[in-house]
């Protein structure tokens, strides 16, 4: 909701304008607020030209009855799902059937209703979907209008969003043009009573990776939360699921969005297999070398599993390899059938990302690096003699 002071009101209407509800009226020459329509994504305070008008932001510890549905923000480029919708749906199945709730996935973009099916089969009941040109590319004011009206729509009592650069960039945004709170980076969530209520516990690494913290938002719906990429499993698609599609239209101001995209450029080392999509990962930290020549050991190695590579985040500090390659705390979570894992110490913020990873093997010349204590293979030696002899027994056996 918002708060409009009449004696500064000039009565320009630009706030009508951009309200994408229609919840602005004029009235004696100046803007009155149509409560039952306002949706609270404050369009209304950033057009406000002389600072009439006020977000009223207070925790509503109110009655959460009307709220129902696990979502999950289904993000797509191009056409094509990411992963992260899938995997959200995993979890979200578990979190509807303890709230006794149903499972929701949000569509957004142009031309996009054909994805609604395969977001049935991985178990969403329902698939909301907006259409609209200016969703065809991303942009945080577009996707946030949708996404606010949408809850304002219909409530859900759970949001939930993939940690991806978009979901970082959108779930904060609709937190804060709703008046919500939201728990970034999640790597676990559950349904915990709390006071008679069923609430979201959501766990996510804090001070460092020492420590795993449980944040609920009580006060607020829905409790919004992102989560990182692989982080949680999706279930075995079923072709076929029945699911009803509901098809909403939503007013967006071209207005209102103050970036225009010019070019979509391609990821860094377009055609390299990204470290949290791989299924094997060689990784490599500041025991392998400290140049790219160094790591020419490591990318044969990684060639003859086809394997992604990875590496600690000084690799990335040094230049030696761009930061999308970077495992840990603050770069990727990865979750691959196989990590091999060369010259890296094990410092708490590269094994919090490591911890999805199904058989590590360690490579490192110290016995006591912390690295070990998570692998279940360990090798102790150097790398450099070890690497090209496993590379000799992998291309031996290629050619036998
Ligand atoms: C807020 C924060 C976030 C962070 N995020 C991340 C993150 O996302 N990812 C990350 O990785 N780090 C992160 N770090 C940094 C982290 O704390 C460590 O500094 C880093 O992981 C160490 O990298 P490393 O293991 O490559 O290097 P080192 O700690 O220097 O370890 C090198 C290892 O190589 C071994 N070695 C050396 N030569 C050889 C050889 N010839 N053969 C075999 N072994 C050899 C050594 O015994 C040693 O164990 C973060 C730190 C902070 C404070």
């Amino acid at each position: 909701m918002i708060i409009i002071d009449i004696e500064t009101c000039t009565g320009c209407e630009k706030c009508l304008k951009v309200c994408p509800v229609d919840a602005l009226e004029m009235e004696d020459g100046v803007a009155k607020l149509i409560e039952e329509l306002c949706i609270s994504c404050s369009a209304c305070v950033t057009a406000c030209p002389v600072d009439a008008i006020e977000p009223e932001l207070k925790a509503q510890r109110a009655d959460f009855s009307e709220y129902n549905g696990v979502w999950v923000f289904a993000e797509q480029h191009e056409g094509k799902l990411k992963a992260t919708g899938p995997q959200l749906l995993g979890k979200g199945r578990e979190l509807a059937d303890e709230l006794g709730e149903e499972l929701c996935a949000v569509l957004l973009g142009h031309d996009v209703k054909g994805l609604a099916d395969e977001l049935g089969s991985y178990g969403a009941e329902k698939v909301y979907v907006v259409e609209d040109k200016s969703l065809k590319g991303y942009t945080t004011e577009a996707y946030t209008t949708a996404l606010t009206t949408l809850i304002s729509r219909y409530k859900p009592s759970v949001f939930i969003y993939g940690a991806t650069h978009l979901g970082r960039d959108l779930a904060p945004s609709v937190a804060g043009h709703v008046g919500l709170g939201l728990t970034a980076d999640c790597t676990g969530l559950s349904i915990k009573e709390i006071e008679g209520q069923k609430v979201l516990l959501q766990t996510r690494p804090a001070f460092g990776g020492n420590v795993m913290a449980d944040i609920v938002c009580p006060n607020t719906r829905p409790q919004m939360a992102t989560v990182r990429p692989h982080v949680m499993e999706p279930m075995e698609p079923e072709p076929g699921r029945d699911y009803e599609l509901i098809e909403e239209k939503v007013k967006i101001d071209p207005d209102s969005i103050s970036t225009e995209i010019l070019e979509v450029l391609e990821a860094e080392d377009k055609g390299v297999l990204p470290v949290e999509e791989a299924d094997r990962i060689v990784s490599g930290g500041r025991g392998v070398g400290n140049c790219q020549e160094d790591f020419e050991l490591l990318r044969e190695l990684a060639e003859e599993l086809d394997a992604a590579v990875g590496c600690s985040r000084p690799i990335v500090e040094e230049d030696i390899m761009p930061k999308c390659h970077q495992v840990g705390q603050s770069g990727k979570t990865v979750s691959p059938d196989l990590y091999i894992v060369c010259g890296v110490s094990g410092a708490v913020q590269h094994r919090v990302g490591i911890r999805g990873a199904k058989r590590i093997i360690a490579i490192n010349k110290n016995s006591d690096a912390p690295i070990f204590d998570m692998a279940d293979l360990g090798i102790v030696g150097d790398l450099r003699e070890i690497i090209p002899l496993l590379v000799e027994r992998l291309r031996k056996k290629k050619s036998e």
